[in-house]
């Protein structure tokens, strides 16, 4: 399983540096995460960072 990144992202880049396994990439126009390297945060964090700081809740499950 994996969180993934809708349209709602406005590409702030705060999400970016917050995961623990680097799947976040500044794409264009918005931000991606690779599914194949997300976690879900799992052995990191309590729930996905990514979702936890992104200001416009763009970080959704897949
Ligand atoms: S849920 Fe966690 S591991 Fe997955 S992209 Fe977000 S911060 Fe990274
Ligand atoms: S924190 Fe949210 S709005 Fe900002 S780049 Fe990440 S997904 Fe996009």
């Amino acid at each position: 399983m994996a969180l993934k990144i809708t349209e709602d992202c406005v590409a702030c880049g705060v999400c970016l540096p917050e995961c623990p396994v680097s799947a976040i990439t500044e794409g264009d126009p918005i931000y991606v995460i690779d599914p194949k390297v997300c976690v879900e945060c799992k052995g990191h964090y309590d729930s996905p960072k990514c979702a936890e700081v992104c200001p416009t809740d763009a970080c959704v499950p897949v």
